[in-house]
């Protein structure tokens, strides 16, 4: 046993945690896990049954957050403000992610004006995020609006509104 082994179990090898909380929603994770979502899932373990087969049957947290859920969220841009429908992602690629409609303009220093309009994918703040970044939507939770875009491979920058987007 070297001298970091005593130093790993602060409570001695005789505490037990607290039982962690069963999620209301579903027989299969705790509250912690599925309040987490996606991430949290892909790591915790599947109970088993009594017999040990492990438990096989779909989540329904887990279906319910595969579907995106439709807000509006308040963007001012070049002084005009809009109110632009957009899903909030709880699993998947785009997991914790707000993405609005097509609706702006963007640029690329190489290709210059992106052909088509792109949409908005915003974030959530952190205590360092600029204020001026952050936006409310129609359940009332604040974002940070992302100004990469994304089309044919490319990376560019939105820049404001797009025209070709209508109003
Ligand atoms: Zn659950
Ligand atoms: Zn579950």
């Amino acid at each position: 046993m070297s001298a970091d082994d005593a130093f790993s179990e602060p409570f001695g090898p005789e505490y037990v945690g607290p039982a962690p909380e069963a999620c209301p929603n579903c027989p299969c994770h705790t509250r912690r896990v599925c309040d987490g979502f996606q991430w949290q899932w892909l790591r915790s373990e599947r109970p088993t049954y009594s017999d040990g087969t492990p438990y096989e049957e779909p989540c329904p947290c887990e279906q319910v957050a595969a579907e995106p859920v439709d807000r509006t969220v308040l963007i001012e841009l070049d002084g005009i403000l809009r109110a632009v429908p957009a899903q909030y992602h709880r699993s998947g690629l785009l997991a914790g992610r707000l993405v609005t409609e097509r609706v702006f303009s963007a640029e690329s220093a190489v290709l210059g004006e992106c052909p088509v309009p792109v949409p908005m994918g915003l974030y959530r703040p952190k205590t360092e995020t600029d204020p001026r970044l952050i936006v409310i939507d129609s359940a009332g939770e604040t974002w940070v609006m992302g100004f990469a875009a994304q089309h044919s491979l490319q990376s560019y920058r939105i820049t404001g509104w797009s025209l070709a987007a209508g109003a």
